[in-house]
């Protein structure tokens, strides 16, 4: 882990510092947040960040292998052209560095950095009900007061590092991919387990596996993947990214998730078996997300589902050698997509290694973890390293680490007890002027986020802009209608397979606990962009505003 950078101001630290907003985090959501609220609204606004630079989820994840699943001329900011004509990416699928580098030259070529304090790990933030305004200070100590409260913190940043008995007894190393070193991890002759085979999981291994002596992957739940088929970018397709801009970004502003493809429009019914099996060999072939949109229904008809799982399982039985091995790797337990579809860069082929082996911990649980390794009811898997994919405390995690308090001094953990409450992913009733971007409630993880980021951040800024122009104090949202949002959250996430998967961190089943409740809004990004525009043009429809 890098080592924590001193504090190089003294702002906040003998008397509050005072902004008209307190931006949390300097990610894709912060970055963005930060520019239009200070370069479109002239408000002063402050961003806190954790870490020592911008990148937030890409700033921790460095992990062997860490690319992101979007294709890299989809995973990008759409609000400048100036920006999209001054930035070409290299690969299909960007890499953790490439991420950082572009978010970087956003922040420069915007000039955040200035506004930005690094090294500032938010400990606390209260409203204040007396003068209205947040409070936020941070674990070194520096206070800063604003009128706004935005959280740009990411839905995937708290890490899920089980609880499992005698890890501090262990005499190797371990690391969470999400923490991961700076300096990266040297793998050579070590004999490594990785906990975990979901979307990091699934990246890390094959890397892992070409490094290390010897890799043992412990798996509980089998997971389908699609080939990415990553590789270097044409300057053709450069070129056709640059020329064709406007169309691909109203393609990714019109699909329900985001991306730059669309969803075919005939049901995996509609076709026959040849003609269906045709069609999933072509997109197998294409590789990446994609695969989802073959057919209309595959995330909404388990038996138009069945079709591509069978599919997918049937490859995993082709590329893997041992008929055990691909035995257990194909024994998926849920629809496919019902959990989030990972791709990968022969992960299933790394099981052809000799210096690879999978253990079903599902049939055989981890009991403990010794000084020298693992243990599951089959023995000791001797190690010198365990690498934890074990994912995260999605969504509400990284909010309920804060101590957030809101009205007479209420505790959102207390609010949320019985899991996330908001309304439509943006606010929290009780906790006036706070504003939560990708928020429990909203799509975000369910689509591209930088999509989803966008139209929050740009929601967000009218929203301000409305109540600064109108000489609005304070907004909140009515608690009716953040019930009935959340009844909303549940409907939408039954229109779909995904509360199938019942281990889902989705629905927080993955972290030990943490109340079972569907917490993005799975009703899709254009259908949520324009419940948010009506609800603004209706005059902030759900929301109580009161004047200063
Ligand atoms: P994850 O999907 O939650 O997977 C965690 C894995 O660890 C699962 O296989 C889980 O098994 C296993 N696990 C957790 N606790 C365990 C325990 N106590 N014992 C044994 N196994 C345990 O986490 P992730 O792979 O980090 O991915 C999280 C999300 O991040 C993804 O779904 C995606 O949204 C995002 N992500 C995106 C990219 C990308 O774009 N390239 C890459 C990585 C991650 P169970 O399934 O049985 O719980």
């Amino acid at each position: 882990m890098a080592s924590k950078t001193p504090d190089f101001t003294t702002e906040g630290a003998t008397s509050d510092a005072r902004f008209d907003a307190v931006i949390i985090g300097a990610g894709f959501a912060g970055l963005y947040q930060l520019h239009c609220l200070r370069d479109r609204l002239g408000l002063t606004a402050r961003v806190l960040e954790a870490g020592d630079g911008v990148g937030g989820t890409w700033y921790w994840n460095r992990y062997p292998g860490a690319r992101c699943d979007t294709e890299s001329h989809a995973y990008t900011y759409t609000f400048s052209k100036d920006l999209i004509d001054d930035w070409a990416w290299t690969e299909r699928y960007p890499g953790h560095a490439e991420i950082r580098r572009y978010l970087n030259h956003v922040a420069d070529m915007f000039d955040l950095k200035r506004d930005i304090r690094f090294g500032a790990r938010v400990a606390k933030a209260a409203y204040d009900d007396r003068t209205g305004l947040w409070r936020v200070e941070t674990e070194n100590g520096h206070h800063y007061t604003a009128k706004y409260l935005i959280t740009a913190v990411g839905c995937l940043s708290s890490a899920n590092i089980p609880n499992i008995p005698g890890l501090d007894s262990f005499a190797g190393d371990w690391y969470h991919t999400g923490q991961w070193p700076h300096e990266g991890v040297d793998f050579t002759g070590k004999r490594v387990g990785q906990i975990g085979t979901g979307s990091t999981g699934i990246q890390s291994a094959p890397v892992i596996a070409e490094q290390a002596a010897h890799l043992t992957v412990f798996q509980r739940t089998a997971n389908y993947s699609v080939p990415a088929r990553n590789g270097p970018l044409s300057d053709e397709f450069k070129a056709y990214v640059r020329k064709n801009f406007p169309e691909i970004r109203a393609t990714m502003h019109s699909t329900a998730n985001g991306h730059a493809f669309t969803i075919s429009e005939r049901s995996a019914h509609d076709a026959t078996p040849a003609e269906r099996e045709k069609i999933y060999e072509a997109a197998w072939n294409r590789g990446g997300l994609q695969f989802r949109g073959s057919f209309k229904d595959l995330t909404t008809d388990k038996s138009a589902n069945d079709t591509a799982a069978e599919f997918l399982k049937s490859k995993i039985r082709q590329v893997v050698k041992d008929p055990e091995t691909a035995r257990k790797l194909s024994d998926i337990d849920h629809p496919y997509a019902a959990k989030r579809p990972p791709i990968d860069t022969n992960y299933f082929e790394t099981f052809n290694r000799d210096n690879v082996a999978l253990v079903d911990v599902r049939a055989h649980p981890i009991q403990k973890i010794t000084p020298k390794g693992i243990v599951t009811d089959e023995g000791e898997v001797e190690l010198d390293i365990i690498v934890f994919a074990t994912g995260f405390d999605a969504m509400t995690g990284p909010l309920l680490g804060m101590n957030i308090q809101g009205r007479e001094g209420a505790l959102l953990k207390d609010s949320w007890r019985e899991g996330p409450k908001t309304y439509l992913g943006l606010q929290v009733a009780g906790f006036p002027n706070m504003f939560t971007i990708t928020g429990p409630g909203s799509p975000s993880v369910l689509t591209n986020m930088p999509v989803a980021i966008e139209q929050h951040v740009e929601w967000i800024t009218d929203c301000i802009a409305h109540m600064e122009a109108n000489g609005i104090a304070r907004i909140e949202p009515k608690a009716q209608a953040a019930e009935k949002w959340v009844l909303d959250v549940n409907a939408a996430a039954n229109e779909t397979l995904l509360p199938q998967a019942k281990h889902s961190w989705y629905l927080g089943a993955n972290v030990p606990g943490k109340p079972r409740v569907f917490m993005p809004y799975a009703g899709g990004m254009a259908r949520y962009r324009k419940i948010c525009a009506d609800v603004a043009a209706r005059g902030y429809e759900g929301f109580e505003m009161v004047r200063a």
